[in-house]
């Protein structure tokens, strides 16, 4: 391999990327670098799914004999998502293997100081780092992204062969694929994965394969609820077809965060505002193009000050605010949970296990009984999954967090 050529950040030639190329695989330290045994071997293909809201919860209460099975055999850990627990963010970690920090993307919304409003971080502009996909196809490998939202695609799209989202989908897609379901079904994961079996059974151009279903199923159904079990044993069924489908594919899953019942939610502008301390604005981390999910409410708040002299009053309400659990700097929150400092206001707010933030009416609004969301602290654990990767499965112990399996693609720089 070259290795004169110049090398950016953990990019490497010798990590997942050469793998996927047809050239033999070399570096002893690389996991995924083990894969190929051979020159004349085509590399194993990679199907990363990002399992939206599958908390450890729903993967215990579901009977999901393919994914108990690969846990047996393959790499199974419960590791934690990063911060805050939004799926824009996990999405792009997942995708750049890399946090916050660098990949940029903090939530679903940020503040434009510009335009002066909440905008939705689903612009590739905002993306700072190189995706999967591009490092990919800088080794001669073709991408393909699935997607039941479109945010995703637009987001992350860089870099692709072939994009598709549920929303928007290619013509031609629609028509092979048929109408996508509504976005706020459970019918659409299976469109999805219908899809991303096609590609796997009869496009082996696509060398890695990205598939993001949607969490509406979780934030609509509890883990024992019916409903939940049905959708995730047909999930389960996908995933076997998937699997035989490319009998050397390997499959890499991991959830973006999990989902817990909430009971309130906090306007914490209204809440400042009555303790005598208002703000520019609190926004909720989480809001995004799916008011259906979860309202836009969400466990991690930015808040922007008025002035920068307000902080320590500012703080010592929110202290003071019940459900708020944790209040930071942005310093703080930066170092903390790596993220970028200029894009998580002023202060940064985590809410306790059963309490959102958000615009609500009332300062504090009792929830409708079956509401459930995420975003806090609460939803970082994550159930995540190797299977049948031809190399060296990763040491469990060196891996903590979601983006550690998303690194371990470029292993080996
Ligand atoms: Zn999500």
């Amino acid at each position: 391999m070259g290795s004169h050529m110049p090398v950016r950040s953990s990019l490497s030639r010798r990590g997942f990327l050469a793998a996927a190329t047809a050239a033999p695989l070399i570096h002893s330290s690389s996991a995924l670098a083990r894969v190929a045994p051979s020159a004349t071997k085509l590399p194993q293909r990679v199907c990363v799914v990002l399992f939206d809201g599958f908390g450890p919860e729903y993967y215990e209460a579901s009977p999901m004999p393919t994914l108990k099975a690969w846990a047996k055999g393959g790499f199974y850990k419960q590791l934690k998502a990063a911060m805050p627990t939004v799926t824009n963010t996990q999405a792009a970690g997942l995708c750049c293997g890399v946090h916050a920090d660098e990949h940029g993307i903090t939530g679903n919304s940020y503040w434009d100081a510009e335009r002066d409003e909440e905008l939705f971080m689903s612009d590739p502009n905002l993306l700072t780092s190189a995706t999967l996909f591009q490092r990919a196809a800088r080794f001669g490998v073709r991408s393909a992204l699935v997607s039941a939202k479109q945010k995703t695609v637009s987001l992350l799209k860089q870099g692709t062969s072939y994009a598709v989202g549920s929303q928007q989908p290619p013509a031609e897609a629609a028509k092979k694929y048929g109408t996508p379901p509504d976005i706020y079904s459970a019918d659409v994961n299976y469109w999805v994965w219908n899809i991303a079996i096609d590609l796997i059974k009869n496009h082996p151009k696509f060398g890695l394969l990205f598939v993001h279903t949607t969490d509406y199923p979780m934030h609509k159904f509890a883990p024992e609820a019916a409903d939940s079990r049905a959708h995730l044993s047909k999930i389960d069924s996908f995933l076997k077809e998937a699997a035989e489908a490319d009998p050397d594919m390997a499959f890499i899953i991991v959830p973006d965060h999990g989902m817990n019942a909430k009971t309130t939610v906090v306007n914490l502008n209204k809440a400042l505002m009555e303790r005598g301390t208002p703000v520019k604005i609190a926004m909720s981390a989480e809001r995004d193009q799916y008011p259906r999910h979860h309202g836009g409410y969400g466990g991690t708040a930015f808040i922007y000050l008025n002035s920068p002299k307000d902080a320590d009053k500012v703080i010592k309400s929110l202290k003071d605010i019940e459900g708020v659990e944790d209040v930071l700097t942005r310093d703080e929150a930066a170092k903390k949970h790596r993220l970028n400092p200029h894009r998580i206001g002023d202060l940064w707010v985590t809410a306790t296990k059963r309490v959102v933030f958000g615009h609500s009416m009332k300062k504090r609004e009792e929830l409708p009984k079956d509401y459930r969301s995420h975003g806090s602290a609460h939803e970082q654990d994550i159930p995540c999954f190797i299977h049948r990767f031809a190399g060296k499965l990763p040491d469990k112990e060196a891996f903590a967090t979601n983006v550690d399996m998303a690194k371990f693609l470029y292993q080996g720089t």
